[in-house]
C-alpha cells in the first residue's frame, strides 16, 4: 500500500494511532532516519506573517511537515512530542535552522525578495542547553545569514521549566540580534515577576483565545489583558489562528500589532509561498 497510489485510502496518521509505545518508538526511529538521511520526507512550510494595520506581509512562520513512505503525513502535533520524549529535538532544530536558512537563500537567488522576518520554532530543550546562542548564531552566519532576520518563537511553558536558563540564554540571543517571541502565550503560567526579566520582543498569543474571542467574553477579556500587558513591558503582541475577518478587527481595535491564520494565508510550500506572497 503506497499513499500516493491510491488517494482514496489516504488519511492521516494521528495521535491515537502512535499512542502505543512500540508505535511510537517506531515512528522516533523512523524520524530519526529521515534526519540523517534527508531523503525529501522532511520539509518546511511558511505561512505568513502581517501588520494587522497596514495589511503589509512582515514575514513568515516556518512550520515542519513528514511525509512518512508508508504512513502519509504526520502532523508536527504527533511526531514533535515524540521527538521531545525521545531527546531529538536538537537534531529536529538543527535540521530546522539549516534548512530554513537555505531556503532564505534559496529565495534570494531566485530574485524573490522576502520581508521582515522567518520565525522559527525552538523547542523546550533548547533553552535547557547553554551552548545553543552560539551556536545557532555561528549556524546562520555560516550561510552569510544574519541573525536580525530571524525571530525565534519560544512557548512559553518551555521556558517555565528552567526559567534562570532560559532568562540568560535570551539575553544571549537577544544580544546576536535574534528577535524573540513567546509562542503560545496564555497557556503557560508565567508570573509576571518573571516576564518582566525575560528580553522577548514579542508575545505571541495563543489561538485557543483568537478562536473564541468573539463569543466568549472571557476569551476576549484574556486578549485584552495579554496586548495590555505587552504594551507595559515594551513587547508587541502577535496573535496566531486569526480565522475571521471580525477576529482581525476585533484584535485590531485592542492595539494588537501583528497576526497570522488561515484568514491571511495558510502555510504553503516554498513555491506557492513566493509567488503568493514575494515579489
Ligand atoms: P505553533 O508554533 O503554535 O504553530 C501554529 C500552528 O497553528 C501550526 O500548526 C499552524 O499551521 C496552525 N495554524 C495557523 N493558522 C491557523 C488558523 O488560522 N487556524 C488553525 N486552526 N490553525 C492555524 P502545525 O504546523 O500543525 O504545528 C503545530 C505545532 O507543532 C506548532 O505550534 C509547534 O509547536 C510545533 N512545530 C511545528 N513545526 C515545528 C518546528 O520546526 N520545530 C518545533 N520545535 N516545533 C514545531
Ligand atoms: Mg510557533
Ligand atoms: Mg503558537
Ligand atoms: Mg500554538
Amino acid at each position: 500500500y503506497r499513499a500516493k497510489s491510491s488517494p482514496q485510502r489516504y488519511m492521516f496518521y494521528n495521535a491515537d494511532m502512535s499512542s502505543g509505545l512500540a508505535e511510537r518508538i517506531a515512528l522516533a526511529r523512523d524520524l530519526k532516519a529521515a534526519l540523517q538521511s534527508d531523503d525529501g520526507q522532511l520539509s518546511l512550510v511558511f505561512q505568513p506573517q502581517f501588520d494587522l494595520a497596514t495589511q503589509t506581509l512582515i514575514g513568515a512562520e516556518a512550520l515542519m511537515r513528514w511525509q512518512h513512505p508508508q504512513h502519509g503525513p504526520i502532523s508536527p502535533g504527533v511526531f514533535i512530542p515524540i521527538a521531545e520524549e525521545r531527546g531529538m529535538m536538537l537534531m529536529i532544530c538543527h535540521w530546522v535552522i539549516d534548512a530554513a536558512c537555505r531556503q532564505l537563500l534559496a529565495w534570494q537567488s531566485a530574485g524573490a525578495r522576502f520581508p521582515g522576518r522567518m520565525a522559527i520554532n525552538i523547542a523546550a530543550q533548547q533553552m535547557e542547553d547553554a551552548a545553543f546562542p552560539q551556536w545557532v548564531e555561528r549556524r546562520v552566519r555560516s550561510f552569510g545569514l544574519s541573525p536580525e532576520l530571524f525571530e525565534l518563537e519560544l512557548t512559553e511553558s518551555g521556558m517555565m521549566r528552567n526559567i534562570d536558563l532560559a532568562i540568560e540564554l535570551a539575553g544571549q540571543l537577544s544580544d546576536a540580534g535574534f528577535t524573540l517571541a513567546i509562542d503560545d502565550f496564555g497557556t503557560g503560567y508565567s508570573s509576571l515577576a518573571y516576564l518582566k526579566q525575560l528580553p522577548a520582543d514579542k508575545l505571541k498569543i495563543d489561538q485557543s483565545f483568537v478562536r473564541n474571542m468573539q463569543d466568549h467574553p472571557n476569551d476576549h477579556a484574556i486578549v485584552a489583558t495579554i496586548v495590555a500587558m505587552g504594551r507595559t513591558l515594551g513587547m508587541s503582541t502577535i496573535a496566531e489562528g486569526i480565522e475571521s475577518d471580525a477576529q482581525a478587527a476585533a484584535l485590531r481595535q485592542l492595539g494588537c500589532q501583528e497576526g497570522q491564520g488561515y484568514q491571511f494565508g495558510r502555510p504553503e510550500s516554498p513555491e506557492t509561498f513566493a509567488s503568493r506572497w514575494l515579489g
